[in-house]
């Protein structure tokens, strides 16, 4: 086994009047002014139902993209018949011949979809050109180079052999078929659930969440112009439990590629639970789901250095990352450096849609989103162990916006700093710096979570002891930087505890989950 040696993709600058500037707003006047129509793709046919469902930008909301077509039971069942009857050529295809395929539509992004991929996930997800650049283009198309080498690498590990005796392991994938179950936040995990699963040999029935069905679009557009075979990937736009009730009933349903939230999650865990009996095989169970990310910040650490981590970890994409820092621990002795220059960092920042470009927040995903993050942000302002420090502002009027929020308590086990809010919303706790150890032990047992979670202190010993102490909170653990932000080849990326399986994405050990290994013994 043999692949190219995968480095990950540079992140452009879109600098006002570069061409790869121009390319996204030409793209993006496009998505504008014309309608798209996004068909479900089901054994390499796309497939149109009378359910039209409307796609809108969530920073304009009265404004239509395009529609997608919802179906129903019977698209299941037959996406579910399709992965199954492409399962045999797919996985008997060469090992060359299938990376080849997730390569080319990684080159297809880097190079002629790029502007279009970042556009759609501009418009349809309301994510700046920067947070669109990272996602959509940088982080799917290192998921999409890097998993090949992984799975090479994978491809490699064999066993010992002895005189006479020839011994193999060959990687299979699962018996059956896999369902990848995905979320808005990042189109790069959209577009790494399914293809990760099909390089392993699987064949894959691909729910995206809908408010993610401009840019799952565009990955299918890329996908078959690079040459995936019918059938492989089914994309299906349908209700969740819908789709659920079929997909875990299915005798041949080999496991699931999940992420999202962790109660969705749980009750997926406890329906196969339930139905085991009725498959095949026991079903790979693979989840990212919440998280209540840390950061936590000791005396000997520099200020400012922990207000650009705050404002980036905590604000970037409106903190709907599952990694955003969303409670924080401060010193009494920092705080007054830290909430100034915070302050003065908020002040720059602007709001607004995502097509103007100076604009750092942009709106939330959708009215649901709005009124659940809203309404943390009500009853702080009522609570008298809250004091609004910035933000506290929301606007749901034309897109669905509101202001970074930061929050102070006097209380580090009010919600906000338990609970998993996928907002913009920022709480901390401000500690006397003889209460550090206790702030250790606070971290590590309000939340249920562990996906992710920051130091920051210049002191080693205490970063050694935080970092000893910590080891079971965070499944990504940063020392002096935000908790966000990671890169596939270099912080491959999972939690565990209520945060998932940590089977950390863009890793051989993700793909480790998609093959049932068989072990030959040959004699000779
Ligand atoms: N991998 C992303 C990060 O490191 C977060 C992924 C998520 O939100 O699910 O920021």
């Amino acid at each position: 086994f043999n692949a190219p040696t995968p480095a990950n993709e540079p992140v452009r600058e879109y600098r006002p009047g570069s061409p790869e500037r121009e390319a996204v707003k030409a793209a993006l006047a496009d998505f504008r002014a014309n309608e798209t129509d996004i068909p479900m793709h089901i054994g390499g046919k796309e497939v149109r139902t009378e359910r039209k469902l409307r796609v809108a930008p969530p920073h304009d909301h009265q404004h239509t993209l395009g529609y997608f077509y919802e179906g129903d039971a019977q698209h299941v069942k037959k996406a579910i018949e399709a992965a199954l009857s492409a399962k045999e050529a797919w996985a008997g295809l060469s090992w060359e011949h299938r990376a080849s395929i997730f390569l080319k539509a990684a080159d297809l992004l880097a190079g002629p979809y790029r502007a279009r991929i970042n556009a759609a996930t501009m418009l349809g997800q309301s994510k700046n050109a920067y947070q669109a650049e990272i996602d959509s283009a940088c982080e799917l198309i290192d998921f999409l180079r890097f998993n090949v080498h992984y799975a090479t690498e994978i491809y490699h590990q064999q066993p010992n052999s002895s005189p006479g005796v020839w011994n193999r392991l060959e990687y299979r994938p699962l018996e059956g078929f896999v369902f990848a179950l995905t979320p808005f936040n990042f189109t790069a995990i959209a577009g790494n659930l399914p293809t990760s699963a099909a390089l392993m040999g699987n064949t894959v029935v691909w729910k995206p969440a809908y408010t993610q069905a401009l840019s799952a679009k565009v990955i299918m557009d890329v996908l078959n112009e690079a040459g995936l075979p019918k059938g492989v990937i089914n994309l299906i736009f349908v209700d969740g439990p819908v789709a659920g009730d079929i997909i875990f009933n299915h005798a041949d349903f080999a496991g699931i590629h999940f992420t999202g939230s962790t109660g969705v999650f749980q009750q997926i865990w406890g329906t196969i639970g339930a139905n085991i009996h009725k498959y095949k095989s026991y079903p790979r169970i693979v989840g990212e789901t919440g998280g209540k990310d840390f950061v936590l910040v000791h005396e000997s650490a520099h200020a400012d250095e922990v207000a650009t981590g705050l404002v980036r970890g905590a604000f970037e994409y409106q903190g709907q990352k599952c990694s955003a820092a969303s409670r924080a621990y401060l010193p009494s002795t920092l705080w007054p450096a830290v909430e100034a220059k915070m302050k003065e960092f908020l002040a720059e920042i602007k709001m607004g849609g995502t097509e103007d470009f100076t604009n750092f927040i942009n709106a939330v995903i959708d009215e649901r989103a709005f009124k659940k993050i809203t309404a943390y942000i009500d009853e702080a302002k009522k609570s008298a162990q809250v004091i609004v420090v910035a933000g506290g502002n929301y606007d749901g009027s034309k897109g669905y916006f509101i202001e970074p929020t930061v929050l102070k308590v006097s209380d580090p086990t009010y919600r906000t700093m338990c609970e998993e809010i996928f907002g913009p919303i920022l709480s901390i706790y401000v500690y006397e710096p003889s209460e550090f150890d206790k702030m250790i032990e606070t971290v590590n047992t309000t939340s249920p979570y562990a996906l992710t979670g920051s130091i920051f202190a210049e002191d080693r010993y205490i970063i050694e002891e935080v970092t000893h102490k910590l080891q079971n909170a965070a499944g990504n653990f940063y020392i002096n930087d935000k908790p966000t932000g990671a890169v596939v080849g270099q912080q491959p990326f999972g939690g565990a505890r209520a945060s998932g399986t940590n089977d950390k994405a863009g890793s051989a050990l993700n793909l480790y989950r998609w093959v049932s290994a068989r072990t030959i013994k040959e004699t000779y």
